[in-house]
This record gives structure tokens, C-alpha cells and sequence, in this order.
């Protein structure tokens, strides 16, 4: 079978369909670490963490945040069931900075060892630091 040439990207949240697109390169952030998706790729299921998503159609590279869910990677097709996804342009900054902030508090109070509440406050800023990093890309050529 011929090797394919490009990659059809969908990513869908429990809300929406938020991409569909034929593209030549994604970068996602899997539970262990981020790697990156060109046509032809093995197929593999995995699960996806809190991160920044990007996929490339010919030299501009669009971004995403990104939380939870899972990807189903096939030779031409890349599937993202996330649970929050949002475009750098949707991404409210004032909205994630505040949430930063009130995250980094929670960090502070809360103590590793403790509890759930220090996992989730983690959660919390990360989110917030991912959706800051996000807005700040502009589309930039490669
Ligand atoms: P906040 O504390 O500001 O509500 P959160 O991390 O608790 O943020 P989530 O539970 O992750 O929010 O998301 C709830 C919904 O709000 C999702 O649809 C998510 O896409 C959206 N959302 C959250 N923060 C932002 C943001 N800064 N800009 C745009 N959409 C956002």
C-alpha cells in the first residue's frame, strides 16, 4: 500500500467539533511525553495530557490547548478525543491568568504529601500556564 501523503486531523470535545483538517505534521502531548505525528505513522492509541497541540499545514503551524482525553493515531488519520481543547485565538488571557494566580495559591497552601486538593490545584496551573503559552503563539511560519 502506497505511504500517505498527508494526515486527516479531527479533534472533537465532549462540546464540539473543533478541527477537522488535512495536515502534514502533528505534535501532541501523550502521557508520557510529547511526540509528533507525520503521514505514514505507526497506528497507536494514546492517552493524552495537559499540554500544547500543534499541527502544521505546509509551513504554518497552529496551536492548541489541550487536556485529557485520548488519540488514535492511524497512517493517514489522527483522531483527538479531548476533553478541552481550545485554538490559541479562542483563549481568554485575562480569564487564564486569574486562574493561574488562584491556582498558585492553592499550590502554595496545600502540601504534596497531602491530598487530592494539591493534585488538583497542580492540575489547575498547569492548565492555566499551558493556555497562557498557547495565546502567546501567534501563527508562526517553520
Ligand atoms: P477557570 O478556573 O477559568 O474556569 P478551568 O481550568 O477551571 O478555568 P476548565 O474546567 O478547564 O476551566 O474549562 C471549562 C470550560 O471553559 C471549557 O470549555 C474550556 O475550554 C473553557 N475555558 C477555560 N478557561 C478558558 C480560557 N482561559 N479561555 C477560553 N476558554 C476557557
Amino acid at each position: 500500500m502506497a505511504i500517505p501523503t498527508k494526515l486527516t486531523l479531527e479533534i472533537v470535545t465532549p462540546d464540539r467539533a473543533l478541527v477537522t483538517e488535512e495536515v502534514d505534521e502533528v505534535q501532541l502531548p501523550g502521557a508520557e511525553g510529547y511526540f509528533g505525528v507525520l503521514p505514514g505513522h505507526t497506528p497507536l492509541l494514546a492517552s493524552l495530557q495537559v499540554g500544547e497541540l500543534w499541527y502544521r499545514i505546509g509551513q504554518e503551524k497552529f496551536y492548541l490547548a489541550v487536556a485529557f482525553g485520548f488519540v488514535e493515531v492511524l497512517p493517514d488519520r489522527v483522531t483527538v478525543l479531548a476533553q478541552i481543547a481550545e485554538r490559541a485565538q479562542d483563549i481568554d488571557v485575562a480569564r487564564a491568568e486569574a486562574a493561574k494566580k488562584r491556582a498558585e495559591e492553592r499550590v502554595a497552601r496545600t502540601s504534596p504529601q497531602s491530598d487530592l486538593d494539591f493534585e488538583r490545584a497542580r492540575v489547575a496551573l498547569m492548565k492555566s500556564m499551558i493556555r497562557l503559552q498557547v495565546a502567546s503563539r501567534a501563527r508562526t511560519r517553520v
